[in-house]
């Protein structure tokens, strides 16, 4: 038996719609299937203002244009992230400053943030790790407080709330992920929700190059050209066809990622009574879209064991995030802090297997290796 970690679910929609937008002429960005995911999006969530692009990565990078970061500003995220929730930033010259991880959660502790807090500070940019909310009331009364913006990394967060109220919609900017190990895929791709109206029209442009064709096409002005900073942002209705395609089946894609969570949460929660092992916990007022499930360890070598062993059984479980205050690229810029959970979320967590096809009895299966780890140990 082979089990992957990943495995990307096809609706079996996407190569129907693909041919539709062939089919249709028009195959560059910003067509038919561009506006029905954005009318999806802005319909089931509320996003008063969505843009897709060609991944969260470059989601992240036009939100740290439009809120204008410049050399010496600095930004506060967590240290247990992806890379290019940090890159985005340090290509206009941010200064990142690193928080910690909670010690309940790998999500940054809300109730560190305040110390972090200096006259360069712009921006906050919360990452809802496994797709669980970070604790929004906290952060936002935070930024509030020091006329900070608030940008949501919620590339793993689709179909995940706080307090009832959509991940992405708390923001001024958050950026979502298509990848193709996200809930919701199309290989590649992203998008930008905007919920400040100031930047709804900057955003546009940014994303067109920097021209005010988007305009143009909906007749406002009668002719465009160069108005402003920007890059190619937009994906290809091939893209934005498949995406769609995945749109259509979120509800069941979701429920039986759900599931399987719920399956994995029941059928391993005694062993955290009796070993050193920790299960995700869900944080207070969050949902679970059911993005990752994953295990503490109790130290960097048993999870290495650990893996080992579900590796000789054909499955593939993997560890996260490395601590990026302490990376090739940032430990030299960074101030010196220890972050003991980020480098303990770095250490013990392992991810396993969890995708849409993943069967109860490879769950099961899985399981069973696990609980016998832990009894022969
Ligand atoms: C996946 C991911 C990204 C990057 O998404 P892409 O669409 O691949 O650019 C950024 N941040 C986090 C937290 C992610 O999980």
């Amino acid at each position: 038996m082979k089990i992957p970690y990943n495995k990307p679910y096809l609706t079996g929609l996407e190569t129907k719609n693909i041919r539709k937008a062939i089919k249709a002429g028009k195959i560059s960005g910003n067509g038919q299937f561009t506006a029905l995911c954005h009318d999806f999006f802005k319909t089931k969530y509320g996003f008063q203002n969505v843009l897709l692009t060609t991944s969260c990565t470059h989601a992240l990078e036009m939100a740290a244009i439009l809120i204008d970061i410049q050399p010496g500003d600095e930004v506060i995220m967590p240290s247990y992230t992806f890379v290019s929730t940090a890159n985005a930033f340090i290509l206009r010259g941010a200064k990142i400053v690193f928080a910690d991880s909670s010690e309940f959660h790998p999500n940054m502790a809300a109730e560190s943030l305040e110390s972090l807090i200096t006259e360069k500070t712009r921006a906050i940019v919360p990452v809802h790790y496994a797709g669980m909310a970070c604790d929004m009331d906290e952060i936002m009364r935070i930024a509030n407080k020091h006329y900070l913006f608030v940008i949501e990394d919620a590339a793993q967060a689709i179909d995940s709330f706080y307090k009832g109220k959509p991940l992405g919609s708390f923001g001024q900017l958050s950026a979502f992920s298509f990848h193709e190990t996200k809930n919701i895929n199309a290989g590649e791709g992203g998008m930008l929700v905007i919920n400040d109206d100031q930047f709804k029209k900057r955003a546009e442009i940014i994303w067109e190059k920097g021209t005010n064709r988007a305009e143009f096409f909906r007749g406002e002005v009668n002719k465009y050209g160069w108005v402003d900073i920007g890059s190619s942002w937009l994906p290809s209705e091939i893209t934005a066809a498949f995406l769609y395609a995945q749109l259509n089946c979120l509800e069941k894609i979701q429920a039986k990622r759900v599931q399987n969570w719920n399956l994995y949460f029941s059928l391993l929660k005694d062993l955290e009574e009796k070993y050193d092992l920790k299960l995700p916990r869900v944080p207070e007022h969050a949902t679970n879209n059911g993005h990752i499930f994953y295990l503490i360890l109790g130290s960097l070598d048993d999870r290495t064991r650990l893996i080992t062993k579900l590796r000789e059984n054909g499955i593939l479980a993997v560890f996260h995030y490395l601590s990026l205050h302490d990376s090739v690229y940032f430990k030299d810029k960074h101030d010196g802090r220890k972050l003991p959970w980020s480098d303990y979320y770095s250490d013990c967590l392992v991810r396993l297997p969890l995708y849409y096809e993943l069967s109860s009895r490879e769950i099961r299966k899985i399981c069973s290796l696990i609980r016998e780890f832990f009894e022969k140990k």
